[in-house]
């Protein structure tokens, strides 16, 4: 007894010590083990063959201290994708360890602020990632031009400053920026295929955000497998049909009643306009119960509610938020949240959910 006492006390002392004069050796040794685990690693590498989404954005409009806004990336064998760049998503792809040097393509689902204000940042980092020697191919609807070309004027001191800075080699000038790929569905037409390479392909779905048109979902497929997303829509028919055979779904999800509880508290404290802008917006989203039945009537296993309105900021809340949806839906039903990695392995059924943070 008296024997562990004295070692106790010793190793407590000792401990003592360290932590008293020995500080900047540990801070050094877990900066270095952060360097060892973090810096230059594929880490997507771990995730084997077949489609992985990175939840890059969970968020909406609204401010959210944990979600970025709208933001999926798909991995598909050695093809990677970005479908809308909400702001500060393209930050939590790179800490995903996302592996950007393989993007070939964004798409955009609407220009909506939200869903394109980290379009400048990602144009930025898939150049330099992927020492491109042509811009991004950026898929969008009529204007997606434009707001390259706005993004491209805005970024054009920076940019010299990292060609003049790191090389040519480095930072190609003629890799700069995006490249417009406007999608035209014709009237009639609610998918048409976008992309094949390789054994991807993509579909663009029309859906239904009105007054603003169009607005775009879309589906990946590889190796028999395959995810939809909805990009922002009301309960719509077509994304439903272009959805069958999916193993997941992404659906963007309003929760009316909050967004209503919202706008009478702004009008009680006198904010008329954003209380107006609440009603506004109801006309515009799925609420989750639209998205539960969505899911079920694709007949998909899998559905993931991302771009939550208004933000669910803690588990607490989340049946409120969801309401009757998961009486609606009999497969797997979550929330996104930012980092979230769910991944449809080739050659299987199964659909797998990691942390990519
Ligand atoms: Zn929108
Ligand atoms: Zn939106």
């Amino acid at each position: 007894m008296r024997k562990w006492a004295i070692f106790a006390g010793v190793a407590l002392f000792g401990l003592g010590l360290l932590l008293a004069f020995g500080r900047p050796w540990l801070a050094q040794r877990a900066f270095d083990r952060a360097l060892d685990q973090n810096i230059g690693i594929d880490k997507s590498l771990v995730l084997g063959d077949g489609i992985n989404a990175y939840v890059c954005g969970s968020g909406s409009p609204m401010p959210d201290a944990d979600r970025a806004g709208p933001c999926i990336a798909v991995l598909a064998g050695n093809q990677a994708f970005v479908f809308d760049a909400g702001s500060g998503s393209i930050r939590k792809l790179m800490r995903m360890g996302f592996p950007m040097e393989k993007i070939q393509a964004a798409f955009l689902t609407h220009l909506h602020s939200d869903h394109i204000d980290g379009l400048g940042e990602l144009m930025l980092q898939a150049w330099i990632a992927g020492s491109r020697g042509a811009p991004l191919p950026i898929y969008g609807p009529a204007g997606t031009d434009q707001v390259i070309a706005g993004f491209r004027q805005a970024y054009t001191t920076d940019e010299g400053f990292r060609v003049r800075h790191h090389g040519e080699k480095i930072a190609n000038p003629a890799g700069y920026g995006g490249a417009a790929q406007i999608i035209n569905l014709p009237d009639g037409v609610d998918s048409q295929v976008v992309y094949e390479k390789d054994g991807v392909r993509i579909t663009v779905i029309r859906v239904n955000h009105a007054p603003v048109a169009p607005a775009f979902g879309y589906r990946i497929d590889y190796k028999g497998r395959a995810l939809t997303l909805s990009g922002d829509t009301v309960y719509d028919p077509a994304f439903v049909t272009a959805s069958k055979g999916a193993d997941l779904m992404f659906h963007d999800a309003m929760n009316k009643n909050m967004v209503a509880a919202m706008g009478r508290k702004l009008a009680e404290r006198g904010h008329a306009n954003t209380a107006q802008i609440m009603t506004d917006i109801q006309g515009y989203h799925a609420s989750p119960e639209d998205a539960a039945r969505a899911a079920r009537e694709a007949g998909v296993s899998t559905l993931v509610l991302y771009h939550m309105v208004p933000p669910v900021t803690a588990k607490l809340i989340e049946p409120l938020f969801l309401g009757k949806a998961p009486a609606l839906f009999g497969g797997t039903l979550k929330l996104s949240q930012d980092g979230m990695i769910v991944s449809l392995p080739a050659g299987s059924k199964a659909v797998k959910f990691s942390s990519g943070l």
